[in-house]
């Protein structure tokens, strides 16, 4: 057998023959930052960036990593897995990275957080609380490392998937994680419509500079939906300036979007290369197995036992995002404490709404209600689901919104989450406008029950 040596620094060969071991996805995620720091006959010494790839490695990965270094050294020399004496260095902001009950490791974070970005964080949006399965294990793992080690892992990390299927999420699992960091760092979470907004207001302000130099100061910049820059020219050619000088100073990005960046329409073809630089991670729609762990996980958060058969039941019905299964759940249990009652699969039936006996109504998830008002009104998801106010954008909203409560089993808050994180009672208030204008119009009761009726099928 040819014996390869493994040249320190050069640690081509080992990562040659890794790139042929696993997907380019695998690689780009875990062992791209691989290097050598000891090879010898006695042992080899790998070295990562993280703790969190190395943990992951480790668990994961060591018959490949076994594999690839007996290919590079002809023997089975013992492995051993470090980090990289940069990561060392951070170790103390990283690993004793306290509990958010501790006292804040770092004020001013939390200081910059709260006056730049435009959201309260949801305190349950963590990465404990997020339940990891094949359908967005990916996206987790590049977000981890992301909030472990932002700048150093994945730039720009580009998260992309349907509505409800945690992208927002994680990017505030991400903005919790370095919070809690003792690493001073001015983190920025927007949603793309803030950004779009704060923009068109520098430009009729004449105060463009301004608006430009906030950024300069962000350690981590977070774009919730990106995909609602679609068709805006303008503000993209600043986003991709926005974009440039961060990543040219080492800043981490991170980005969600309901799709890839080549399927964002109107997209410029220089802000799709540049989100593609980085790590491009889908999430997608969990499978059964996946369901049943979030319906498992919510139940025992809510602190109530729901029998085994229940949870079935829900995970085989409820198949369209992670939104509506949190809705089902959260359903069942309000009707049991509602009417005194233990959960059984009667209730379960009854509180959604579906047949009993078995045949059950399918659900219908909000996707299709979205693509159904967008076929009928001309109007774009993204505008659906963003915050403009405008009249052509404020009726098929409004029955996007109405039909989401007739048929799904989503509550009012979360129905607002879909449609530009409105609160509930813009819900109610979209709800009881469609009513009375079904009742004064026959028309538009017409059209209505024809909307639904599609959006069932
Ligand atoms: P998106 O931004 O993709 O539309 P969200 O991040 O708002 O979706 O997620 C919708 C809901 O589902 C949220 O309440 C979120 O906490 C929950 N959720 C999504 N994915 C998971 C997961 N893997 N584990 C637990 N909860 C999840
Ligand atoms: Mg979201």
């Amino acid at each position: 057998m040819t014996t390869i040596e493994i040249a320190r620094p050069d640690e081509k060969p080992l990562h040659d023959i890794l790139r042929g071991l696993v997907s380019k996805q695998q690689y780009d995620l875990w062992f791209s930052s691989i290097e050598v720091l000891a090879a010898r006959p006695d042992g080899v010494q790998l070295a990562v960036a993280n703790p969190f790839i190395r943990d992951w490695l480790s668990t994961y990965y060591a018959e490949v990593l076994r594999a690839a270094v007996r290919a590079c050294v002809g023997t089975d020399a013992p492995l051993e897995l470090t980090l990289s004496p940069q990561a060392e260095a951070d170790l103390p902001a990283l690993e004793s990275a306290p509990a958010a009950v501790a006292p804040d490791p770092a004020p001013g974070n939390r200081a910059f957080f709260a006056t730049h970005s435009d959201v309260m964080l949801n305190d349950k949006y963590t990465f404990e609380n997020f339940v990891v399965g094949p359908s967005n294990s990916l996206a987790h793992a590049a977000a981890r490392a992301v909030g472990d080690a932002p700048s150093d892992s994945y730039n720009p990390l580009f998260l992309h998937g349907r509505v409800g299927m945690g992208k927002t999420h994680l990017l505030q699992a991400i903005c919790h994680q370095a919070l809690r960091s003792r690493r001073p760092r001015n983190i920025l979470y927007l949603s793309s419509e803030t950004f779009v907004n704060q923009f068109i207001a520098a430009i009729e302000k004449g105060d463009v500079d301004r608006f430009r130099y906030k950024y300069r100061s962000v350690d981590i910049l977070l774009v919730d939906d990106i995909h609602l820059l679609a068709h805006k020219d303008r503000t993209q050619d600043e986003f991709f300036h926005t974009f440039n000088s961060l990543y040219n100073s080492g800043r981490q990005i991170v980005l969600s979007s309901d799709s890839p960046p080549q399927a964002i329409p109107a997209l410029t073809q220089r802000l799709i290369s540049r989100f593609k630089w980085g790590l491009e991670a889908e999430l997608e729609p969990p499978g059964y197995e996946t369901r049943l762990a979030i319906l498992r996980r919510k139940a025992r958060d809510r602190g109530v036992e729901v029998p085994e058969e229940v949870l079935r039941l829900l995970g085989e019905q409820v198949d369209t995002n992670i939104r509506e299964l949190e809705g089902a759940i959260t359903k069942v249990i309000g009707y049991a404490q509602l009417i005194h009652r233990p959960i059984d699969l009667d209730l379960a039936h009854q509180a959604l709404g579906m047949q009993p006996g078995g045949s059950l109504r399918p659900v219908t998830g909000v996707d299709r209600v979205i693509a159904v008002v967008c076929n009928h009104f001309g109007v774009r998801s993204g505008d659906l689901q963003g915050r403009r106010r405008t009249q052509s954008i404020a009726l098929p909203r409004q029955a996007a919104m109405y039909l989401a409560r007739q048929l799904t089993s989503m509550s009012l808050e979360e129905i607002g989450g879909c449609f530009g994180g409105r609160d509930h009672s813009t819900v109610l208030y979209a709800v009881d406008k469609i009513r009375s204008r079904m009742e004064a119009s026959r028309p538009f009761s017409l059209l209505m029950a024809d909307l639904e009726t599609r959006a069932q099928h």
